[in-house]
């Protein structure tokens, strides 16, 4: 079992397959100007599976696919598949803006896809456009029903920022009335592309975010939060889906954090807020064997922040980079 130096099993690993995304959401890329990373660059389908592989041999049984939106990469289907035949990873998970997503879902059932997480942060489709850029609410739609549909665990992401959709909680929560869904309100962070800056203002925290359903639904209850949950999980009495907010800028969390991150040209993360982190694609273009590559892992697991604010403390830049080229 992979552990890092504060005694904490690692077992999950957040794998970012591309930095390319169809949509331009305000708070993870900005609207223009972004470069994007030529293909040689990124992570080769062949490299990810020998990650996996190495990595499940070492304790982690479970993926989740990210991105930048992971259906923009060619050939997504045919690399879920090939995880799928590892029988040490038990949960395959997948986050997607569902703007492609729909056409794909029966085969992701087929696959035995463990869940899926959709981003969406408005039901308005003029607040939609304005939060990502682009008019594509009725194809995310089309996901979620799809989703359903095929019984497919499904979680809503949403992003809450003040003054530009904290007036669309209430019915991101109403969602939940009649779906089987789970609502999770994440505060946001500044992996915009650009950073916090010198705004005045903080983000919403989830303290906030709780207010405001209260005022609506003030018998809401929290329930027990499964081990390494990164989300404070609360019900509604009456309503199918459930409700939950991810303290990600207050970083809650830190103390039960099990994942590991790989980002699309193969940096390793051991934590969200790190700056920088060897680089796996170029240890492996250089021939490395895969036990250099577990001692590679374990060593660098042993130099891991004990939490996001050390982790930031230990940057040598502010935080700017895009959510899109970190994994989110
Ligand atoms: N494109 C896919 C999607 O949007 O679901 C996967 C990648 S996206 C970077 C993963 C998650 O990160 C999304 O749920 C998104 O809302 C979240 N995210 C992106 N930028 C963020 C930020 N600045 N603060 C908080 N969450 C952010
Ligand atoms: Fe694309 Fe996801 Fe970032 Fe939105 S949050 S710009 S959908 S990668």
């Amino acid at each position: 079992m992979l552990t890092d130096n504060h005694g904490r099993p690692i077992n999950y690993l957040r794998l970012a397959v591309t930095d390319r995304c169809n949509l331009r959401c305000f708070y993870c890329m900005p609207h223009e100007g972004i470069d994007f990373l030529p293909k040689n660059h990124l992570l080769s389908y062949e490299e990810m599976i020998r990650l996996i592989t190495v990595l499940s041999e070492m304790g982690v049984n479970k993926v989740r696919i990210t991105g930048g939106e992971p259906f923009v990469r060619k050939d997504l289907m045919d690399f879920l598949w090939k995880i799928s035949e590892n029988k040490n990873i038990q949960k395959i998970n997948l986050t997607t803006n569902g703007v492609l997503t729909a056409p794909f879902v029966p085969e992701l059932k087929a696959l035995g896809i463990a869940s899926v997480n959709l981003s969406l942060d408005s039901l308005d489709r003029e607040r939609f456009m304005q939060m990502t850029r682009r008019d594509e609410l009725p194809n995310v739609l089309k996901t979620l029903d799809a989703l359903l549909e095929h019984e497919i665990p499904t979680k809503i992401n949403t992003v809450v920022m003040a003054q530009k959709n904290d007036e669309d909680i209430l019915s991101m929560v109403d969602l939940g009335k009649d779906k089987p869904v789970s609502i999770r309100f994440i505060e946001e962070m500044p992996f915009n592309g650009v950073g916090f800056g010198n705004e005045k203002s903080k983000p919403l925290t989830y303290q906030n975010i709780i207010e405001k359903i209260r005022t609506k639904y003030p018998d809401l209850y929290k329930t027990t939060d499964e081990a390494n949950s990164t989300s404070y999980n609360y019900q509604i009495p009456g309503h199918k889906g459930s409700v939950g907010v991810i303290a990600a800028f207050s970083r809650t969390f830190c103390g039960t954090c099990n994942r590991i991150r790989i980002t699309p040209t193969g940096s390793f993360k051991t934590c969200l807020y790190e700056d920088g982190g060897a680089n796996v694609r170029d240890l492996m273009r250089k021939g490395i064997s895969d036990d250099d590559l577990k001692d590679f892992f374990r060593e660098t697991l042993q130099h891991r922040a004990k939490d996001g604010f050390e982790a930031e403390k230990m940057r040598k830049t502010v935080v700017r980079e895009s959510m899109t080229t970190i994994g989110g």
